[in-house]
C-alpha cells in the first residue's frame, strides 16, 4: 500500500487551511511532495520511518513525509559527487547563469515561498519575504562573484619564475540548517558554493521540510533549463540522523553546520576526525549597550525589533540589554510601554508582530528560564505570559519578556532561544565592555550612543569579542554583502558576503620556472 499522506488535519480547522495553503504553494512553485510508503512492498510488513510537518500556527501535523535514511543519504551523496566531476569544470560565469536564473525564479514566486516560510517557521508576512528576499539578494551577490573569483600574484625571489595561487572548486558540500531560517541559510551555502563549482546535499530542519522541498525544486528547474543535471542540488529529509550521516561522510568536503551550540559540538569533532572542513553557525546571545548619550527613541526602536521580532527566534536576536544606570529607569520605562502594546497572534495577519514559538518545548523552556531568572533575583517587568490565540489552542504563543537582573547569572549566560530581553545596568564603559564579553557565546552586538569615542572603543580590538560589531542599530538584521557569523561557541564560520566563499573552495599555490636554470630558494645548493 502506497499513499501520499497519513495525517489530515479535521475539515474547517486552522490546521487543514494550512495545510491546503502549503500544498497550493507547493503546486505553484512546482515543486513534488514524495509520497510515503507505509508498508515495505517486499516484505509487506516494515514501515518507513517518516517526520511529521507541523506548523507552529497549528500546533498539529499538517502533512507526513518519508525520511531518509542512511542509504537514501549514501545515494544523495554520491549523486551528488557524480555531478560535481562535470559541474566544477563549468566555466564560472556560466555557473552564475544558473544562480542568476535561480534569483530570478525566487523573485517570481517570492510570495509562494514566503508563505510557505510562515507556515512552517512561524515568522510573520513581512519577515518571510525579507527571508526570501535575502536569498535573491545572495544570488544577485554570487552572480557578481562568478566572473570576479581570483587568486593573487606573488613576487617569486627566484629570477623567471611565476608564484601564484588559483582557487579550485572544492566538491560536495553539505549544508545542515536551523528551523529559524529554513531558506536563507541554504541560499548563502549554495549561491556561493554553486559559483565555486561545488554541488550540495542540503538536510533541512525537520519542522521546516516543505520549504527545502521548494528551494530545491527553484534551483532544479534553473539547473533543468540551461542542461545541467539536477544532481548539482539534493535535499535528504530527515532529523538528526540523517544530518548525522551526512556529517560522518568522508566524500563531504565541506560541512556548513547551522543551529545549536550543542550541535556544533557533535558535528565539530566528527568532521575534523575525517580530515574534512566545517563551517559552523552557532547559537548566540546578543547585547546591547546603551549609554548616557543615546539617542533613545532610536535604541528603543532598534531594541524591540531585534528583542521581540521573529519572537526572539534569531541567532542575532537581542538577549542583553547593558544600560547605563543613569539612563536605564527611562529606557525600561519607554520598552515596557511599547512591549505591553505588541501585536501578538497569527503571523499571517496584518498588523502582527510576534507569531508563535516554534513549539510547546521552546514555550516550557521559555518559562523555566524566568522562574530561573527570578530566583537568581530578577524582576520581570512586563510579558512573560503562554498568550491563546483564538482558534490555535495547539499554538505556543508568548507575550516577549522584559526582565531587570542584579547580575549576570548562568540563565542570563545562556541562550534561550525565545523572546527574553534582560536587563543589566552599568557605571563605565569599561564595565560594561567586560559584561558584554562575559559570555561563552560570541555572534552579534550593538552600542547604541552619540559619543565618538565610545563607538570607537566598543568597535575597537578592546571592545566586543563578536563577529558582527554595530553602532546605533541593532543586532540582528545583517545584509548579505558582509561576512556572516561569530566567535567564540558561536563556531568561528563566516558565511555569505565578503571573502567566505575562500571556505568553498581550495586553494592552490603554483610556481611556474620559464627560465633555463633551476635556482632551489633559500639559496640551497644541491650539487
Ligand atoms: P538544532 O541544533 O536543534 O538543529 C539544527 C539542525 O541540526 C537541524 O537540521 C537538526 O536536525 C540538525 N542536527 C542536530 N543534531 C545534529 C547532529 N548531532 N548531527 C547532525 N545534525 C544535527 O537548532 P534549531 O533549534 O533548529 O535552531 C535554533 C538554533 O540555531 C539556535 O541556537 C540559533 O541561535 C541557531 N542558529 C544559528 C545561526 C547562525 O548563523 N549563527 C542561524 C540560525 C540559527
Amino acid at each position: 500500500m502506497t499513499t501520499t499522506d497519513t495525517t489530515t488535519p479535521a475539515a474547517g480547522t486552522l490546521g487543514a487551511e494550512l495545510r491546503e495553503a502549503a500544498l497550493a504553494a507547493l503546486r505553484r512553485i512546482g515543486a513534488d511532495v514524495p509520497s510515503v510508503e507505509l508498508v515495505d512492498p517486499a516484505d509487506g510488513t516494515s514501515t518507513r520511518s517518516t517526520i511529521p510537518v507541523v506548523s507552529p500556527l497549528a500546533g498539529e501535523p499538517l502533512l507526513t513525509l518519508p525520511e531518509a535514511g542512511a542509504a537514501d543519504v549514501d545515494a544523495a551523496i554520491t549523486s551528488a559527487a557524480e555531478a560535481f566531476r562535470t559541474w566544477r569544470s563549468v566555466p564560472g560565469p556560466v555557473r552564475g547563469g544558473v544562480v542568476r536564473r535561480l534569483g530570478e525564479l525566487l523573485t517570481e514566486h517570492k510570495a509562494d515561498l514566503a508563505e510557505l516560510v510562515t507556515i512552517e517557521a512561524g515568522k510573520i508576512t513581512s519577515e518571510a519575504l525579507g527571508e526570501v528576499q535575502e536569498m535573491i539578494d545572495v544570488c544577485d551577490y554570487a552572480v557578481g562573484l562568478s566572473r570576479s573569483l581570483g587568486g593573487r600574484t606573488m613576487p617569486s625571489e627566484r629570477p623567471g619564475h611565476r608564484l601564484m595561487e588559483q582557487w579550485h572548486p572544492l566538491g560536495v558540500v553539505g549544508v545542515v540548517s536551523a528551523f529559524n531560517f529554513p531558506v536563507a541559510v541554504w541560499s548563502w551555502n549554495t549561491a556561493v558554493a554553486l559559483v565555486c563549482g561545488d554541488t550540495v546535499v542540503w538536510k533541512p530542519s525537520e519542522k521546516t521540510p516543505l520549504s527545502a522541498l521548494a528551494s530545491n525544486a527553484l534551483l532544479r528547474q534553473a539547473l533543468a533549463e540551461a542542461g545541467f543535471p539536477e544532481a548539482v542540488s539534493q535535499v535528504v529529509l530527515g532529523a538528526r540522523e540523517a544530518g548525522e550521516a551526512l556529517v560522518a561522510d568522508r566524500r563531504v568536503a565541506l560541512l556548513s553546520a547551522t543551529g545549536s551550540e550543542r550541535m556544533g559540538q557533535q558535528v565539530a569533532p566528527v568532521v575534523a576526525g575525517r580530515g574534512g572542513r566545517y563551517l559552523l553557525e552557532l547559537g548566540g546571545n546578543n547585547a546591547a549597550v546603551v549609554a548616557p548619550s543615546a539617542d533613545l527613541d532610536l535604541a528603543v526602536r532598534g531594541i524591540v525589533f531585534a528583542a521581540a521580532g521573529t519572537a526572539g527566534q534569531r541567532c542575532t536576536s537581542l538577549r542583553r540589554l547593558i544600560v547605563h544606570s543613569s539612563v536605564v529607569d527611562d529606557l525600561v520605562g519607554r520598552l515596557q510601554a511599547v512591549y505591553a502594546g505588541l501585536p501578538i497572534g497569527d503571523p499571517r495577519a496584518d498588523g502582527t508582530l510576534v507569531g508563535p514559538l516554534t513549539d510547546g518545548g521552546a514555550r516550557e523552556r521559555m518559562l523555566a528560564a524566568l522562574d530561573e531568572a527570578r530566583a537568581d533575583g530578577g524582576t520581570v517587568v512586563v510579558g512573560g505570559e503562554a498568550v491563546e490565540v483564538d482558534g490555535a489552542p495547539g499554538a505556543a504563543y508568548v507575550s516577549p519578556a522584559l526582565v531587570r537582573m542584579p547580575a549576570q547569572t548562568d540563565v542570563v549566560r545562556r541562550e534561550t532561544f525565545a523572546p527574553i530581553l534582560y536587563v543589566l545596568t552599568y557605571d563605565t564603559l569599561e564595565e560594561a565592555i567586560a559584561l558584554h564579553n562575559d559570555v561563552p557565546q560570541g555572534l552579534s552586538s550593538a552600542i547604541f550612543t552619540l559619543d565618538v569615542r565610545e563607538a570607537e572603543t566598543f568597535l575597537s580590538e578592546v571592545g566586543s569579542d563578536c563577529g558582527i560589531v554595530n553602532v546605533n542599530i541593532g543586532t540582528s538584521g545583517a545584509e548579505i554583502g558582509g561576512a556572516f557569523g561569530g566567535e567564540k561557541s558561536t563556531g568561528g564560520g563566516r558565511e555569505s558576503g565578503s571573502d567566505s566563499w575562500k571556505q568553498y573552495m581550495r586553494r592552490a599555490t603554483n610556481t611556474v620556472n620559464y627560465s633555463t636554470e633551476l635556482p632551489l630558494a633559500q639559496g640551497v645548493n644541491f650539487g
